[in-house]
């Protein structure tokens, strides 16, 4: 094909595209990335952060990006890590570095941890212990009794879960793991750049930080830092536990390689570098405060339509329902009126999060079209 017909066709693709900024996207964890961070991500496309002898400086600004973050964000001392392809590298990567440390083969969470633990345990053939939490915090005595009865390799908590945004225990949680002498995986894929600001300014009773006994928290940049696809932070209280994430790969000039993944993007490094430096602990301390009055906002016109119940907003996001219409034909006429929300299924009922691209804007018209929607579905009975 010639190059202008390619173009026609991407400018075609793009088209059938939703966008964040004139379309409704507000179930997904996505965002639009940072002008100036993909500014950095296309100058250094060409970089593997694999390598990181040919492609040094790269390796410097890993190193350097997950000291600030830790130290700033998390009060760490003196942390280590690397950054992953998201959430799920992270969690993945905390559990075999557990495994491979105590060489037990039991996983111990919350039920409401995220989907990839459970992807975990299926492909590195571990066993997950569920503590039933539902729609509550895990509560430390049965995360204690848990831990006594399975003497799991490493313990998952999360800041923030996906489905409603609850925020574990962690200092608790730090103290059982420090006691049994057992990983603290924090998974604040979605909640770390939200959660130390909220208890900062006395929005919500738990922090989350480096306590004692917390082994490592992941960040995604990819969610609330604006960074482009793909981009998380892995970040270990005590830099020698990475031996536990690195393999000998004896054909490249260092003899080792980091994570999970073989080649990856040094890119991601270097556009994650430049946004939270552009942004700063300020920028995103402002940016938190504005989506939780978004959130507020949101919860507080849906509680005026008839017939529509809505759990109070922990983190910004949204979990709502109709009382006679099922949550699946809603969702259903939603995505038919370009509406992308998602599912909440342990509520039986459907999730907004609100992301940076939200404006007071987007939920008047969300507010709107669901309105004339469930007009024509009470009419339709
Ligand atoms: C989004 C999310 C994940 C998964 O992250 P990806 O970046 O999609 O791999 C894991 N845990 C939590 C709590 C999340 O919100």
């Amino acid at each position: 094909m010639k190059e202008t017909d390619i173009i026609a066709h991407l400018i075609k693709f793009l088209g059938e595209t939703p966008r964040h900024d004139k379309d409704l996207i507000m179930g997904s964890m996505t965002t639009l990335p940072d002008p100036l961070s993909i500014y950095a991500y296309t100058l250094f496309i060409h970089t593997n952060s694999a390598d990181s002898i040919v492609f040094q400086k790269i390796h410097e600004l890993e190193e350097n990006l997950i000291r600030e973050v830790g130290e700033s964000l998390f009060k760490a001392d003196k942390p280590g890590g690397m950054i992953t392809s998201g959430g799920t590298e992270s969690n993945y990567l905390a559990i075999v570095s557990a495994l491979r440390k105590y060489g037990r083969k039991t996983v111990v969470a919350p039920d409401t941890v995220h989907v990839s633990v459970r992807k975990a345990c299926m492909l590195f053939g571990c066993r997950l212990e569920l503590i039933p939490s539902r729609d509550k915090p895990v509560d430390p005595g049965q995360l204690e009794d848990y831990v006594r009865k399975y003497r799991p390799s490493i313990i998952i908590v999360t800041a923030g879960t996906t489905e409603r945004g609850l925020v574990d225990p962690i200092k608790e949680a730090g103290e059982i793991a420090s006691k049994h002498d057992v990983w603290l995986h924090v998974d604040a894929a979605y909640g770390g750049l939200l959660v130390p600001f909220y208890y900062e300014k006395g929005i919500i009773d738990e922090n989350l930080a480096f306590y004692e006994g917390v082994t490592s928290i992941s960040v995604d940049f990819h969610k609330l830092g604006r960074a482009p696809i793909p981009s998380s932070l892995y970040i270990l209280a005590e830099s020698r536990n990475m031996d536990y994430a690195t393999y000998p790969v004896e054909y490249m000039p260092s003899g080792q390689t980091r994570g999970l993944l073989g080649t990856r993007p040094g890119a991601s490094i270097v556009a994650t570098w430049t946004v939270w430096k552009k942004m700063g602990l300020n920028g995103y301390s402002e940016q938190a405060i504005r989506l939780h009055d978004l959130a507020i906002l949101l919860y507080e016109k849906l509680r005026t339509i008839n017939n529509i119940t809505v759990l109070e907003p922990i983190l910004p996001i949204i979990v709502f329902k109709h009382r006679k219409i099922p949550s699946h034909t809603l969702l259903r006429s939603l995505l038919d009126h370009g509406v992308y929300v998602y599912k909440a299924p342990t509520f039986k009922a459907l999730r907004i999060v609100i992301m940076p691209h939200i404006s007071e804007n987007h939920i008047e018209m969300f507010i709107e079209k669901l309105k004339t929607i469930l007009d024509r579905l009470e009419e339709e009975g």
